[in-house]
């Protein structure tokens, strides 16, 4: 029998004051993870949180921050949802921005002022109060839950990888779903059924023991000049990235995912007018712009450091050079395998002497529409708020949330936010209004049905 949502959503509502009030109590904890700053004290209220609401849950560690793990067993339910949040935050400054300070939790009207008030305590809270609302209506939840809380991801989740790893038994499931953010600009519901990957590397170019009068540059070999060429290799300038297989496995879009690009309401101008530039690369507008934005790979200079770069003239053959390279991917590029390329490609091309060094990879992924988890995320949202959600077939940027944990299990992964839109992220004077967050909660409970029902 599917579960009653209208008691769910009236129990929701008669205790909607105390929920306001325990998310306030979870953003003046404060938990900024690139500071070391409270993070294991918020680990440890997050688990105290749960174990009230009737989950059994502990902290656990990893090469970095805890892991807040917790699992709900429902004899009745036959498939499992891992439920992925980070419990960080990002830092504050600049402080004297804050209207209100930043662990405070202030109301201001309707608002929740405070530093991880969407991004993502009150995304992650929505989930323990559905839980709450199914228990104390009397009715089993619909689906077996597990929960990870990540303490990094504001770090871009470093352990993340290790720790799935190690527990690869205790998080079975069957999907997995993630809450941060919120709305689209567009006011709309947002659904996202992927990530992109990153691999980062820099590249070393050494020359002469020590900077040497520009003179010699007759006799002596420039490294800054060799890491141009090798740069240059890498990429024509018709933007195709020359680094032999380097497309190999890239899956191209479906007639499913380009559909849902010509739906998304893709604005040249506002994009064009975002990113402070009057043309996109190879002159693309449209659905073509969005397409590569989405689906199409980078190799991109993040930094290039070489030389005199002070004021005035200083002549000078450089001892040494070095550049930052990032490379956006997309499903199923592999990071580590796109790295052996790049070593491969530049012994290939004479460049064998370059050092090469990997700073940091997220694998990429996709999850595709027809799948459980995206299906049950669209009809709870059209339901819940009564619109059509935005739905993006993967994400621009990278990282290790929902869809990144499907992928690494081999199961479906999705993500979607609860918080209002433009709700600050990462700025000052973050925000998410008590409505968004009480929504959120029926959303949670909502998805969870639908996904038991499909
Ligand atoms: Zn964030």
């Amino acid at each position: 029998m599917p579960p009653d949502l209208a008691r769910i959503n009236a129990y929701i509502d008669a205790h909607r004051d105390r929920f306001v009030e325990e998310l306030r109590t979870l953003v003046r904890q404060p938990s900024i993870s690139s500071q070391n700053y409270g993070v294991k004290e918020c680990g440890e209220l997050i688990r105290k949180m749960m174990e009230e609401v009737g989950i059994e849950a502990s902290v656990l560690p990893t090469n970095g921050q805890p892991v807040v793990f917790g699992r709900l067993a429902s004899p009745k339910a036959v498939k499992t949802l891992l439920i992925y949040n980070h419990y960080d935050v990002q830092p504050v400054e600049p402080l004297d921005a804050w209207e209100h300070p930043p662990f405070e939790a202030t109301m201001v009207g309707e608002r929740i002022v405070g530093r991880g008030s969407t991004d993502s305590k009150g995304n992650l809270l929505c989930h323990l109060k559905a839980v709450e609302a199914f228990l104390k209506t009397d009715q089993e939840v619909p689906v077996n839950l597990k929960f990870l809380f990540d303490g990094e991801e504001e770090i871009g989740s470093p352990s993340l990888p290790d720790f799935v790893e190690k527990h690869r038994d205790s998080l079975a499931a069957d999907g997995s779903l993630s809450f941060d953010g919120g709305f689209d600009a567009s006011g709309q519901p947002r659904i996202q059924l992927g990530s992109s990957g990153l691999l980062y590397i820099e590249i070393r170019a050494r020359g002469p023991k020590r900077d040497l009068h520009s003179a010699r540059a007759r006799l002596v070999e420039n490294p800054a000049w060799k890491l141009v060429w090798a740069l240059q290799s890498m990429k024509g300038r018709d933007e195709r990235i020359l680094i032999d297989h380097f497309y190999d496995d890239i899956l191209p879009p479906t007639e499913e995912e380009l559909k849902l690009l010509e739906d998304s309401g893709w604005d040249d101008r506002a994009h064009l007018e975002e990113y402070g530039v009057d043309r996109f690369l190879l002159g693309l507008t449209g659905i073509a712009a969005s397409e590569r934005l989405l689906f199409q790979p980078t190799c991109n200079i993040s930094g290039f450091k070489a030389g005199h770069l002070g004021e005035g003239m200083k002549t000078i053959v450089p001892a040494e050079a070095l550049v930052k390279v990032d490379f956006r991917l997309v499903h199923r590029q592999n990071p580590l395998d796109i790295l052996e390329k790049v070593k491969r490609h530049l012994a290939k091309h004479g460049f064998s002497d370059l050092e090469v060094h990997c700073l940091g990879y997220i694998e990429p992924s996709r999850t595709p529409f027809r799948s459980r988890i995206a299906q049950a995320l669209i009809s709870a949202a059209r339901e819940n708020y009564r619109t059509e959600p935005v739905i993006k077939p993967t994400g621009e940027a990278s990282g290790r949330q929902g869809p990144w944990l499907a992928s690494r299990l081999g199961i479906e992964g999705a993500a979607s936010g609860v918080g209002p839109p433009k709700w600050r992220g990462h700025a000052p004077n973050e925000f998410i209004t008590t409505g968004h967050f009480i929504d959120g909660i029926k959303y949670a409970a909502n998805v969870w049905s639908k996904y038991a029902q499909s």
